[in-house]
């Protein structure tokens, strides 16, 4: 018997697990990072229903020389650690440190963050997903063939035909269309998704 691939939830971070930094700025530092209520949670739940969680981050300002690397690493590493606390396990961060000049394969809206975590934990990108808070981590996840959620705080007026999204207000009322609790079907879910990924929440609290 060949080993079974894996399913994988990939995340973005900044916007997903926690908050972003203003406009225009970075997150520099561990005091820094103020996660979403409900995040740990989530990821909790998808470990417990065979997902495993990684972390795909653009983190420019390294490039930039706004975030050291050594605090980046510790914000990281800091994250699996409080995770982990709540049982919710982050299998790996994996970071783009470059420019958008430097035109690299890893940095969203590419793939290569994803296809790397694929090749170095043998997962099945096919039923895996990508959960984002920016129309780039949902192109860096159909481009690797997963399926998305776009996380926004309300259904965005203009989504590129090519992309097919779901939409949550939050990784936590994310994980039902995960899941699959949503009773879904596929060809109307784009446009009422929002709605119903309100309405699954609504029914478990
Ligand atoms: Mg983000
Ligand atoms: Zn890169």
């Amino acid at each position: 018997m060949s080993a079974a691939l894996t399913r994988a939830v990939f995340l973005d971070r900044d916007g997903v697990i926690n908050h972003k930094a203003p406009e225009g700025e970075y997150i520099r530092t561990w005091t820094e990072i103020h996660f979403i209520p409900g995040a740990m949670e989530a990821v909790a739940f998808l470990n417990r229903a065979g997902y495993r969680i990684f972390v795909v981050t653009n983190q420019r300002g390294i490039a930039t020389q706004k975030v050291r690397i050594e605090d980046l690493l510790d914000i990281h590493d800091r994250i699996q650690r409080e995770f982990a606390l709540r049982g919710a396990n982050i299998s790996q961060i994996y970071y783009c440190p470059h420019d958008v000049s430097e035109r690299c394969s890893c940095r969203k809206p590419r793939s290569g963050m994803l296809r790397r975590a694929a090749r170095d934990h043998r997962l099945d990108l096919q039923t895996s997903w990508m959960v984002g808070d920016s129309l780039t981590d949902v192109k860096a996840g159909e481009d690797a063939g997963c399926r998305s959620v776009l996380l926004a705080p309300r259904p965005p007026q203009v989504i590129p035909p090519s992309y097919a999204p779901l939409i949550a207000e939050s990784l936590e009322s994310a994980v039902p269309l995960i899941l699959n609790l949503c009773d879904l079907d596929p060809r109307v879910v784009r446009a009422q998704s929002f709605e119903l990924s309100r309405s699954c929440l609504r029914e478990e609290s």
